[in-house]
């Protein structure tokens, strides 16, 4: 009899498992507790795959020889505790494709800047005319691809519940932005514990695989001295230190890359702008340095780039006011780094589902900056109490149009009105795009 795989979950991640194990002979079994999308049970019929949708019926998720968990559910659910205590492994999509592929990974992972970067770097590979493909958190399923593709490079944005459950997975290249503090509700509300998931990123690499990373990150330098990583270090940094042997710096307005291939480009000429995206470019350009891509493609895709929706996109300009949307900033850091890339007095519209925010952080930059703070969601009460004695104006609003009225009253012509909202956007949408999304159209049909 063939061994038994049961999938939980069957979202992109889940059904690109389960594809894969069906492919490879196993006998699968998927089960999701609440409805799986039309198009993913069609593509389960399609291949003949059992499944099951609305409950678990432990009859048929117990008897298990491996479990393959989508992402999205935690690693304290009551079905995943039990399979450890029964001693089944339960392990990621990212993990079980592993097993499968000989393809080069480069995998990136960090707090803020995943998606950026994971896209740049996809960027850079396609000028250069890899057979690549996209993977994790954004695109389609590794496991789905290697199915039925035959990449010879992956690029994959992993988040720290991806990495949770990989055990044997290594990464050629494995690119960590940053770490700050994000998702602790899933971590029993202990840091230490999201960072230990982030570092998961460096498991099994040796001498030959390569560790990018920005250098002045205190969490990972830390880190690294505790766990003494056998991968060649590829640090990058905004200052030229002389004590580092750094992978990228910048110096006199110019972007230098050092390893393997050594040459530099005007820092101007970088098509997307803002400290957090000079990182994001340099993350991006050492990885395509290390597997071998010319120098000359390398500037040209960092100078073309189009940027990713709802990261710090430009909308539109009305009454003299630019609207950005940067719905994406869904913790406090990034948020950090909108702010801190604004030229112009800034109408701050934030709030949602708090994460267990500190806003401290953006105390100062708010003080700076910030000519009226708008705040949207269903419970206020913590940003109300944290910004109240600041001295600058604020609104407290519960929906995405009376938000920005209010913001559009508080601009003056020059003025920037930014959606940065530092929170989650489940309270009043259905994901932070159908938010940006939103407020993209309320902007575009101001009169
Ligand atoms: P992620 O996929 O990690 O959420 P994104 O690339 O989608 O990151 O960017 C999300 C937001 O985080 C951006 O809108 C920007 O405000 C901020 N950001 C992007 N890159 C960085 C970085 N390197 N460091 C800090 N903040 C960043």
């Amino acid at each position: 009899m063939s061994e038994r795989v049961v999938v939980i979950g069957a979202g992109e991640s889940g059904t690109g498992a389960a594809i894969l194990a069906k492919a490879k002979g196993y006998d699968v079994f998927v089960s999701d507790s609440s409805v799986i999308k039309d198009y993913y049970q069609q593509e389960l019929d399609k291949r003949g795959i059992e499944w099951e949708q609305g409950a678990h019926t432990l009859s048929k998720v117990q008897n298990a020889n491996l479990v393959i968990k989508s992402p999205g559910v935690p690693n304290n659910a009551p079905l995943i505790k039990e399979y450890v205590t029964r001693g089944i492994p339960v392990i990621s999509e990212i993990e079980f494709a592993g097993r499968f592929t000989d393809a080069k990974m480069i995998c990136i992972t960090g707090s803020n800047g995943k998606t950026t970067t994971t896209s740049l770097i996809y960027h850079i590979c396609k000028m250069a005319g890899l057979n690549v493909g996209l993977a994790g958190n954004i695109g389609s399923s590794l496991a789905w691809q290697v199915a039925e593709n035959n990449h010879d490079y992956y690029i994959i944005e992993l988040s720290s519940f991806q990495l949770d459950n990989m055990y044997d997975f290594k990464a050629n290249v494995a690119v960590l932005m940053n770490i700050t503090p994000d998702h602790l509700d899933r971590y029993d509300n202990c840091m230490q514990n999201y960072v230990d998931a982030k570092m998961r990123i460096t498991r099994n690499q040796t001498v030959d695989d390569a560790f990018v990373f920005w250098n002045e990150d205190p969490i990972i330098q830390r880190e690294l001295k505790k766990y003494g990583l056998k991968a060649t270090l590829y640090p990058f940094s905004e200052n030229n230190l002389k004590d580092v042997d750094l992978a990228a710096y910048t110096q006199d307005g110019k972007l230098f890359f050092t390893r393997p291939d050594d040459f530099n480009m005007e820092q101007e000429s970088l098509a997307l702008t803002g400290l957090h995206n000079l990182y994001n470019s340099m993350a991006a350009g050492i990885s395509a340095n290390i597997i071998g891509i010319r120098k000359e493609t390398i500037r040209k895709a960092l100078q073309t780039f189009k940027g990713v929706e709802h990261r710090l996109e430009y909308v539109k300009k009305v009454d003299g006011v630019d609207y950005i949307n940067d719905s994406k900033a869904t913790n406090v850091n990034s948020c950090w780094y909108a702010l801190q890339s604004m030229r112009t007095k800034t109408v701050l519209i934030l709030g949602g589902k708090d994460k267990g925010n500190d806003y401290s952080e953006i105390a100062d930059l708010v003080r700076q900056k910030c000519t009226g703070l708008v705040f949207m969601g269903l419970h206020n009460e913590k940003l109300v109490d944290f910004f109240k004695d600041f001295g600058i104006p604020y609104v407290s609003t519960d929906a995405l149009d009376k938000a920005l009225d209010a913001a559009r009253s508080m601009a003056k012509p020059g003025d920037t009105v930014l959606l940065s909202p530092c929170c989650a956007s489940f309270d009043l949408f259905t994901s932070y795009e159908d938010r940006g999304r939103k407020f993209k159209d309320y902007v575009n049909n101001m009169k």
